[in-house]
């Protein structure tokens, strides 16, 4: 029976301009089982063309090619794949081995597109090598061999898949006449242990080895002769001892495909990664910048708060209908004073242990404290509360019964080393001046006293101290939420330092958010130049995709490669921003900590996945365009690329 039959085959190349050019006329002819067939014509006859549709690269064509009594022009996409990965073997003039590929690896790519496992791949490759007389350079790259053993290489290439049919387009044409006997008998061999071999040249010499020489020109064939008779070998079941991988490239090997050719090119894809980097990398320094001021703001502001106070003010905005000017306390800074009934309520919060009032009492010069012969005048006196913490004293204790800490401001003008001398204070009060003498027995960054104290003077002048803030004391942090909660709901306001805190937070976090923001255009760029290397590279590599197509490469995985390619630099990139990123942070915290005693960026395991992560993406999508171009590219047209 014939492998292979072709019924009136015509070619016309489609020309610019809209002319026709056939290469091709009226092709009809059959092949058997081991058949050495040479087809022998001058340059432009056509020889090419017709291998190239033999070989399921060019299915443009009219006319019928059976294989194996099949329509090949009837083949899906995907069987046409099949056919060219498991029915045919390609052998080019120029070698076409993959430059970034172990002989090894070259070898075995058919099997590997066929997901069929790494020792199964070895094993087979070692026998085809063997054959070849190649074993020992198995680890070796294709430009350590010499063009004899490279096309040995390219042979057990072909072979890998036990294919039906060889298709030689000029196998020895670049190889000198010494290596292209070796080669010429490697061919035959094929031919004897039963294959079809389909040898282009045109060479007399080289057709002179042949069972059959078929000559060609202007696109038709013009003689068809029988040459020397081949001695057959009886082959042992060779297509049996091998596993045929009928499933599709694995990721794996995908992304193995693309490292090994970044390795290749480690120089450029280090400075591709490094530039995409930049983008990463300050993105997740401004957010950990952002995290490192909150925190500081933060920490500054909890240092000054007790955790178990919670502080009540009234809020004036909600009062305001039912408290005239007149009422409100003078000397509370304009405050809103607590009605007893106000107090009451606040009292039985649940979890709140004990409460205390609290005034501030501002005043513009009017207001002052006098030692001796010296005065000066106070801006505001406060109440001692649970919420001063030690922070706030600088020397001394706090105030105990008729003791006052005074400002160090103070201090130092009435005269400096002023604990445990006797002061007076004196403060205005609905247009007459209290006043009372007092202990100095600290200085602090504010003046204080005890609110007992103060009230008990108001007392003396027939008059009422009311408080305008007061301090809930719990027995547990974990109450303080919930006890905030509950003020808020009974329309009273929480403390000023809270809400400050709150502001710095938000402003802080805006921030972040315009600087990281514009840290992202920097991922824009990264994204292009992702984009414009992708495109680089598969425009180098045409002859390559050429090359896996003609060995039964699909579409998607030639995409595969390429995207898995745009993943491995995205994931340099992501790595590479988070390292640098890391060793920056670490050496702006020495300094900040040094100066401020605090570290400045604060990086989150979240922010490195997500530097990480959008690398990843940012890249493969990148990756996508130049892939689908890789896809679509014409075998064809890819292989003729010099
Ligand atoms: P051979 O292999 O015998 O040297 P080819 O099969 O490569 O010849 O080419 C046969 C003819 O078809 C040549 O004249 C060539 O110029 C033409 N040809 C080949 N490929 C194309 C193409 N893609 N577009 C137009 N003409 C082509
Ligand atoms: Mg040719």
């Amino acid at each position: 029976m014939n492998v292979l039959e072709l019924h009136h085959i015509d070619k016309n190349y489609k020309l610019t301009g809209g002319e026709l050019y056939h290469a091709l006329r009226d092709i009809s002819v059959s092949f058997k089982k081991g058949e050495l067939v040479s087809i022998i014509g001058e340059s432009g006859s056509g020889k090419s063309t017709l291998m190239n549709i033999i070989g399921g690269l060019d299915s443009d064509f009219t006319g019928k090619l059976l294989f194996n009594g099949e329509n090949i022009g009837e083949y899906s996409e995907k069987q046409l794949d099949e056919y060219r990965k498991n029915k045919i073997g390609f052998i080019f003039q120029s070698f076409n081995l993959i430059s970034h590929l172990s002989i090894l690896d070259n070898v075995t790519i058919a099997m590997t597109l066929s997901n069929v496992s790494k020792e199964e791949r070895k094993k087979r490759a070692e026998k085809i090598l063997e054959q070849v007389g190649l074993k020992q350079h198995i680890h070796k790259k294709p430009n350590q061999l010499s063009g004899g053993q490279k096309q040995r290489v390219a042979i057990a290439r072909a072979l890998i898949n036990d294919p039906e049919v060889i298709i030689a387009d000029e196998p020895t044409g670049a190889l000198d006449s010494g290596t292209t006997d070796q080669v010429l008998k490697i061919i035959e061999d094929i031919a004897k242990r039963g294959k079809l071999v389909i040898m282009v040249t045109h060479s007399d010499k080289v057709a002179a080895h042949s069972s059959r020489v078929i000559r060609i020109a202007d696109g038709e064939i013009i003689d068809d002769r029988k040459g020397r008779e081949l001695a057959y070998v009886e082959e042992t079941a060779d297509s049996s001892d091998f596993p045929k991988g009928t499933k599709n490239l694995s990721f794996a090997s995908a992304v193995t495909l693309a490292f090994q050719n970044m390795k290749a090119k480690i120089t450029r894809n280090i400075w591709v990664s490094l530039g995409a980097s930049i983008g990463i990398m300050s993105v997740i320094l401004m957010l950990s910048l952002g995290g490192g001021l909150k925190a500081y703001v933060n920490q500054t502001i909890n240092s000054m708060i007790n955790p178990l106070v919670v502080e009540v003010n009234m809020d004036n905005h909600t009062e305001e209908p039912s408290v005239s000017k007149e009422e409100m306390n003078p000397l509370s800074g304009n405050s809103t004073p607590f009605t007893e009934a106000d107090l009451e309520t606040l009292s039985k919060i649940e979890h709140v242990d004990s409460m205390d009032k609290s005034v501030n009492i501002m005043g513009f010069g009017t207001n002052s404290i006098i030692y001796g012969d010296e005065s000066t005048s106070v801006l505001s006196i406060s109440t001692m509360s649970p919420n001063v913490t030690d922070s706030a004293l600088l020397d001394g204790s706090f105030p105990g019964d008729n003791e006052i800490v005074i400002q160090d401001e103070i201090a130092t003008a009435l005269g400096g080393d002023m604990i445990g001398k006797s002061v007076t204070l004196k403060w205005l009060v609905d247009e007459q001046f209290y006043s009372a003498d007092f202990i100095v027995s600290g200085i602090a960054n504010n003046n204080y006293v005890n609110f007992e104290d103060l009230a008990q003077v108001y007392a003396d002048n027939g008059n009422e101290l009311q408080p305008t803030t007061v301090y809930l004391v719990t027995d547990d942090e974990s109450h303080t939420d919930a006890i905030k909660a509950e003020i808020e709901k009974l329309g009273y306001k929480g403390s000023a330092q809270e809400a400050m805190m709150k502001l710095f937070n938000d402003m802080i976090d805006a921030l972040t958010f315009v600087l990281a923001s514009i840290s992202g255009v920097s991922l824009f760029v990264s994204a292009i130049m992702i984009l414009v290397i992708l495109y680089i590279s598969v425009v180098e590599r045409t002859k390559e995709i050429g090359v896996l197509k003609a060995i039964g490469a699909r579409r998607k995985d030639i995409k595969r490669i390429f995207v898995s390619e745009a993943f491995l630099i995205g994931l340099f990139s992501g790595m590479i921003a988070v390292t640098i990123t890391s060793i920056l942070g670490w050496i702006a915290n020495r300094i900040s900590s040094s100066l401020f005693d605090m570290n400045i960026v604060q990086m989150e395991m979240s922010y490195i996945t997500f530097g990480i992560v959008t690398s990843i993406v940012i890249s493969m999508l990148s990756g996508l365009l130049p892939a689908s171009k890789a896809a679509k590219l014409d075998p064809v047209d890819s292989l003729r690329r010099e």
